[in-house]
């Protein structure tokens, strides 16, 4: 029996049949379209896009490799511009009233197939080229390889050499046992959308896709970080019992449902909920939270083909802000960049995507988008005690501006006769270290921190959260991290202000005692986290946990850490 290794990265044991997802080529139907202008607008967008990338491709290939080799993208770039060709595809729109993408596709075999017919050889190559082009518009209208997944009719383990945050949100948990890819690592976004479906769930797993065939059955092992492949019957018989046993486990937690979330020595601690998209709400309900403490509102952008509109996000926030009756729900603005992409803006590729425009720095570079948001936000604050959060702030000035504008679109709201709550709680994510050093200054400027764990531990220890091969060094047990979290709670507590934590690190049992020593005042997760989560406040004492802190910051690594704190 083979099995392979990779990275457990969401709870659980998955039993079952493999079902592969072949690698996006681009699909595309010949469909009627009824909205011309809309069709043509997309068309349009996408040829900007294809236009920048190959403008990019043009520049990075005239330093690499040389002028003459640039010249290529040059071509392409002429072709992307070609007035013919765009009449032609216009015409295929208003005309036939055809979708973009058959549109660019039939105006491209058009023209190709016209040079082909000329003979010339050098001729016939610019067919390609068209082609080229076609299949690069094409490849941006279908949002490159977004939902690609196959049709999910039975029970099934999915194997991918990637899923992207896009397509984790159209996975359902009643059929999908089981998630393992080839890339990825624990905290990509990839990762914490399968823990926050409660999808058992490895990454990182070389040779994947060769070692796999649609149908075989296998085991995932999340623990153990294994996949086993057509098991032999004992070992079979061992892996059912071992999920029975879980399911125990689960049975058990569940009495915790109603239970206080209270330390031995009776101090209250804030279980709060991660939440991505209002799917996630009623099981966050269910499990206890007892507020939102991160809702990635990004991925209501990265989950369709063109930004919600200011409508749309209203009754998403609205609905999030009743259902919670009152208890906070802390909404993060646009997160967008590093890991997660949105398509249909047409982002610059970047040499260090996490070091680069993401984030607040990118709502500041397409504010109008922001300011649809910021608008949709302010207006469901008189439903519910909603609270703005700011992610990748690094700089106290990014505050500044941001507020500003904030005060700028409450000020138009106000004007327009429209009610919005002026009082609004405004807070940040503390996930650079740059922000956590001066987190004195911005602690004078906000209403709340929230620890961002994933962010900051990258940045903290200059390891790409994605990069499977330094994983060593991405640790949440990391003494420098933890100095920097001890002082982030200080410094909040010391300007009277809140410090929560959001990061996956708030959901990990075994250091959910030291934040409590330390003071952090709420701690947000995945739904699968919480019930444990409560176990452990249960069986601990605040009092008993601040000595734990101190002998904490006397050690020297991420290991001894660990042990120690498995050892409580
Ligand atoms: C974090 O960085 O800890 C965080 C919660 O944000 P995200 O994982 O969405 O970057
Ligand atoms: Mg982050």
């Amino acid at each position: 029996m083979e099995h392979l290794l990779g990275t457990g990265v969401s709870k659980g044991i998955a039993i079952g049949s493999v079902l592969i997802k072949q690698e996006h080529t681009s699909d595309y139907k010949n469909k009627s379209i009824t909205d011309v202008e809309q069709e043509w607008e997309r068309f349009n967008t996408a040829r900007d896009s294809a236009k920048k990338q190959l403008e990019e491709l043009f520049n990075q290939s005239k330093q690499s490799i040389g002028e003459k080799e640039a010249q290529i993208f040059e071509a392409h770039i002429l072709i992307v511009e070609d007035q013919e060709l765009a009449e032609l595809i216009k015409t295929q729109i208003f005309n036939q009233k055809k979708n973009a993408e058959w549109a660019v596709h039939e105006a491209a075999e058009h023209f190709a197939a016209l040079l082909e017919s000329l003979g010339d050889e050098y001729i016939r190559e610019r067919a390609h080229d068209i082609r080229d082009v076609a299949a690069r518009i094409i490849r941006i209208l279908t949002g490159a390889d977004k939902h690609d997944l196959p049709e999910v009719d039975k029970p099934c383990i999915i194997a991918a050499k990637d899923l992207l945050p896009g397509e984790m949100v159209h996975i359902s948990k009643d059929k999908v046992l089981g998630i393992v890819t080839e890339a990825g690592s624990k905290t990509s976004h990839t990762a914490i959308l399968a823990k926050a479906m409660g999808i058992p769930a490895i990454v990182g797993v070389a040779g994947l896709l060769e070692k796999l065939n649609d149908s075989d059955t296998v085991i995932l092992d999340e623990v153990e970080g294994k996949i086993l492949i057509n098991p032999d019957s004992d070992t079979l018989k061992n892996y059912n019992r071992k999920l029975e046993l879980l399911e125990i486990k689960r049975k058990e937690l569940e009495g915790f449902k109603d239970k206080e979330s209270v330390t031995k020595d009776g101090v209250e601690v804030e279980l709060y909920g991660n939440m991505a998209s209002i799917a996630e709400l009623p099981g966050l309900i269910d499990n206890g939270a007892m507020g939102i403490g991160l809702f990635r509102t990004e991925f209501l952008y990265t989950t369709q083909t063109s930004a919600p509109s200011e409508e749309e996000q209203f009754q998403i926030y609205k609905q999030t802000a009743e259902k919670m009756a009152g208890k906070t729900v802390i909404i993060r603005t646009l997160d967008i960049g590093g890991d997660k992409e949105i398509p249909y803006l047409g982002l610059e590729k970047e040499e260090n995507p996490f070091l680069g425009c993401r984030g607040i720095r990118l709502c500041f570079e397409k504010q109008e988008l922001w300011k649809v948001q910021l608008r949709a936000l302010l207006r469901a604050s008189v439903y519910g005690n909603i609270q703005i959060m700011l992610p990748m702030i690094s700089v106290v000035e990014e505050v500044r501006r941001a507020k500003a504008i904030m005060d700028e679109i409450k000020a138009e709201l106000k004007s327009e006769g429209i009610e919005y709550n002026d009082g609004i709680e405004i807070g940040v994510m503390i996930e650079t270290p740059a922000a956590a050093i001066i987190a004195d200054v911005i602690a004078s400027e906000v209403d709340f921190f929230s620890i961002g764990t994933n962010d900051l531990i990258q940045y903290t220890t200059a390891c790409d959260r994605m990069n499977p091969r330094i994983s060593y060094l991405y640790s949440q047990f990391n003494p420098s991290v933890l100095r920097l979290i001890k002082h982030i709670i200080d410094t909040g507590h010391q300007h009277g202000i809140k410090v929560g934590m959001c990061g996956e690190a708030a959901g990990d049992v075994r250091l959910i005692p030291l934040f409590v020593g330390m003071g952090l005042d709420e701690f947000s997760m995945n739904t699968s986290a919480l019930l444990e989560a409560k176990k452990t406040v249960d069986q601990i004492s605040k009092q008993e946990m601040q000595k734990v802190v101190e002998d904490v910051l006397k050690l020297k690594t991420a290991q001894e850490i660990e042990e120690y704190l498995l050892s409580l």
